[in-house]
């Protein structure tokens, strides 16, 4: 490249950089919740303390465990980079830590970038034309990819080449650029999103899911050792059942009782401060949040209980559509609160109980929750 079109790719490094940073600002001002999912300013900077580093480290989700171990294995043995990884599943779940694992074990470099960041094309050529070789490649929330961006990863990823067009209109031309073979990681929240064509230039795609209880207990405990926090066994049971299956809320949930047993006793939080804290920050017994709980309300005492469309549900709480869906309703769908059907949600008869409400006859029995 040209001294001028190095100069024009660093700055559209540092555009996408600054703009991933204001994307990540403004998911950050949306998760002020105690239990959202969402990653805040605070979060973020405990987070890179309590990642795991390694596969080794990494709790639960067994089967993606195993796959990778043997994706990555099997590339180190062959010396070249492996197959495209997309990681889909609601936010707090560990994509970003599966990157950085990633990386990690197959000791390459690392480089994180977001779909909203990469505006145009250019951000993203920018991006792939000063990777060095089997350096691995981050992209989250690859869904909202801009269109003419997408297909210019689709060429990338199966030839490592991108065309950089340059001039305007008829006069134009597209340089084809060799690039350093490189892992894509993406990561997602809505696969069913993504188009398929680059869906399918991933040899690996793994979808996380909530972790069970047992799973969260271990995370709490490695993460109470990692602050330096004396925990009893029975609080570390109570922080995993109120955690929502995700880790992210687990450790803060942590952070938030140790503080209140640093103030309001001696530092060590057990089970009757980690439940007393809790309820102060109203976490219920199940780790439901406002806009869960606020979700379940709507359904049932504005709409009957369903089934209504997630647009006019959205409208009724005041919330964006992509909120719900994404944040919301995983969790509340895994753990039989609500149902997804051609016509719309529907809350189920756990729902209704979970209320402190009679469920209608026609849902039958309530199932007992988390099965
Ligand atoms: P995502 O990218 O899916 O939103 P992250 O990878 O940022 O989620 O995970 C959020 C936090 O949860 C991480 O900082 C990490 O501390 C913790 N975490 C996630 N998955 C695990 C796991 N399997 N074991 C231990 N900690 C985890």
């Amino acid at each position: 490249m040209v001294e001028g079109e190095i100069d024009s790719a660093q700055a559209a490094l540092r555009r996408a950089e600054e703009a991933e940073l204001a994307a990540r600002r403004e998911s950050q001002d949306r998760g002020e919740e105690l239990v959202s999912p969402l990653a805040d300013a605070d979060d973020r900077v405990i987070e890179s303390a309590l990642r795991p580093k390694r596969l080794s480290e990494f709790t639960g989700q067994v089967r993606v465990r195993e796959q990778l171990s043997l994706i990555l294995q099997s590339a180190l043995r062959r010396g070249r980079p492996p197959d495209h990884v997309l990681l889909a599943g609601p936010p707090g779940l560990g994509k970003t830590t599966i990157a950085m694992i990633v990386a990690a074990e197959l000791g390459a470099p690392y480089r994180v970038t977001s779909g909203p960041a990469i505006e145009r094309s250019g951000d993203l050529a920018a991006v792939l034309s000063s990777l060095s070789e089997g350096e691995v490649v981050f992209i989250d929330e690859i869904h909202r990819l801009a269109r003419p961006a997408e297909e210019m990863l689709y060429l990338a990823m199966e030839d490592f080449r991108v065309d950089v067009v340059i001039g305007k209109g008829p006069g134009a031309t597209a340089i084809p650029l060799e690039i350093a073979p490189f892992t894509l990681v993406g990561a997602t929240t809505r696969a069913g999103l993504l188009p398929a064509p680059l869906r399918d230039r991933f040899g690996f795609t793994a979808h996380l899911d909530f972790y069970a209880p047992a799973e969260l207990e271990i995370i709490i405990r490695r993460s109470a050792g990692l602050l330096e926090v004396s925990l009893t066994d029975e609080a570390a049971v109570e922080l995993s059942r109120r955690s929502r299956g995700t880790p992210r809320i687990a450790n803060r949930l942590l952070r938030r009782v140790r503080d209140y047993a640093e103030v309001r006793a001696d530092g060590v939080v057990t089970g009757d401060i980690a439940r007393t804290a809790l309820e102060i920050y109203e976490v219920d017994e199940h780790g439901l949040d406002r806009l869960d709980r606020g979700v379940l309300d709507a359904v049932i005492r504005r709409f009957g209980g369903g089934p209504v469309g997630l647009s006019t549900l959205a409208v009724a709480l005041g919330e964006e559509a992509e909120t719900v869906e994404v944040v919301a309703e995983p969790f509340l769908v895994r753990c039989g609160l609500l149902t997804r059907t051609p016509r719309g949600r529907v809350a189920t008869a756990a729902a209704w109980t979970h209320l402190g409400l009679e469920p209608p006859a026609s849902l039958g029995e309530p199932p007992t929750l988390f099965g």
